[in-house]
């Protein structure tokens, strides 16, 4: 189905509840990332977010909500644990997974019998909500693959002609998508890293990292995780390990000499080592927020210049730099390069 776009404003949101509560995807801001919604409670609804994006459909859903007593209502089990961090963090980039009530539909879970939810820290996205009087399922407004939105200007890149409405909200504050985490077990299980760290998780609750993203089995734990992500049409390739900086002027030189347009992305101390290449400043190593909320645009940006080729710096993996990586590493695919 071909639609008119609409982009709407924050003064639109009864027009934008109207549209969810017809069943039809409108995208908006979070704090994180720009969301496509529609109403979880409704499977046909949540197919056109499937649709739309192009996303495989055993890749579920995380429903955001407007209160806590709203998210109760979709879960079988709500443990005291939970509730702690859920008094911590929400509303936040922190998402729970936990057994699921039978009123959410299967196709929001990717056929899970467990749920993702998280209310957002955004005005619009809380306003919406509350509007729709729904439960909204919203992966992130991005055709599958791509790096996520950050802007409207973003949304309206990958999805325009394929969804009822964009709500413009400005550029999203953290930048990458919020922390998933299993806690149908004890302890509970990091399962995508995001703004909520492993060190503020665990000052509450205990939590252990699932690295391989994977079970014993074989199946992953977040069926996110086998997918590629974040991907501009430019070759990512990250450099890790000593010597980063001499690696990638030779890499840069040798991409360079086969005519291909080089950009390299890292913190704003690095700058001086790359003289002569397009720079992608993502701040002061200092404050890794900034590094947060830049990378996907970094990412598109690299594109609309034409480049073949994005070398990255690696990050330290901790605090805030361990969600960056993660993204970054996805962007990279295979595409890593160890010294
Ligand atoms: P996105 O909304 O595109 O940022 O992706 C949502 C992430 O949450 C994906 O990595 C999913 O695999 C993960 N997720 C959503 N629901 C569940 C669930 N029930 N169990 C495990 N992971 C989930
Ligand atoms: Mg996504």
């Amino acid at each position: 189905m071909r639609y008119e776009t609409k982009m709407l404003t924050a003064a639109d949101i009864e027009l934008a509840a109207h549209l969810l509560r017809q069943g039809e995807c409108v995208a908006f801001p979070t704090e994180t990332v720009y969301g496509l919604g529609a109403n979880a409670l409704d499977k046909r609804a949540v197919a056109k977010i499937y649709a739309a994006k192009g996303r495989p459909a055993d890749n579920p859903l995380i429903v955001h909500c407007h209160s806590q007593a709203q998210a109760r209502e979709l879960v079988r089990d709500w443990p005291q644990q939970v509730q702690k961090l859920a008094d911590a963090f929400w509303p936040g980039p922190l998402t729970v997974v936990l057994p699921k009530n039978p009123v959410v539909p299967a196709a929001v879970t990717g056929g899970l019998d467990t749920v993702a939810l998280r209310i957002p820290d955004h005005p619009i996205a809380l306003d919406l909500i509350a509007a729709a009087r729904l439960p909204v399922a919203a992966p992130s407004a991005n055709l599958s693959g791509r790096p996520s939105p950050t802007r409207a200007e973003h949304v309206w890149q990958d999805l325009a002609g394929r969804i009822a409405a964009i709500i413009d909200g400005g550029p999203t504050g953290w930048g990458v998508e919020s922390t998933v985490l299993d806690c149908t077990r004890l302890p509970f299980r990091l399962l995508r890293p995001g703004g909520i760290t492993l060190e503020d998780l665990r000052r509450l609750a205990p939590v252990e990292t699932a690295n391989s993203g994977l079970h014993t089995s074989g199946a992953p734990l977040s069926p996110g995780v086998k997918y590629r992500h974040y991907s501009p049409s430019a070759q990512v390739i990250l450099v890790t390990g000593k010597r980063v900086a001499e690696n990638i002027r030779r890499l840069a030189a040798c991409h360079g000499q086969k005519g291909k347009k080089v950009a390299v992305m890292a913190c704003d101390e690095s700058r001086d080592n790359y003289p002569g290449v397009i720079f992608l400043a993502l701040g002061s190593k200092a404050n890794l927020q900034v590094a947060a909320a830049r990378i996907y645009h970094l990412l598109r940006q690299a594109d609309a210049m034409g480049c073949d080729v994005i070398l990255i710096e690696e990050l330290p993996r901790e605090h805030l730099g361990r969600a960056i990586m993660d993204r970054l590493q996805k962007a990279a695919g295979p595409n890593i390069i160890e010294t």
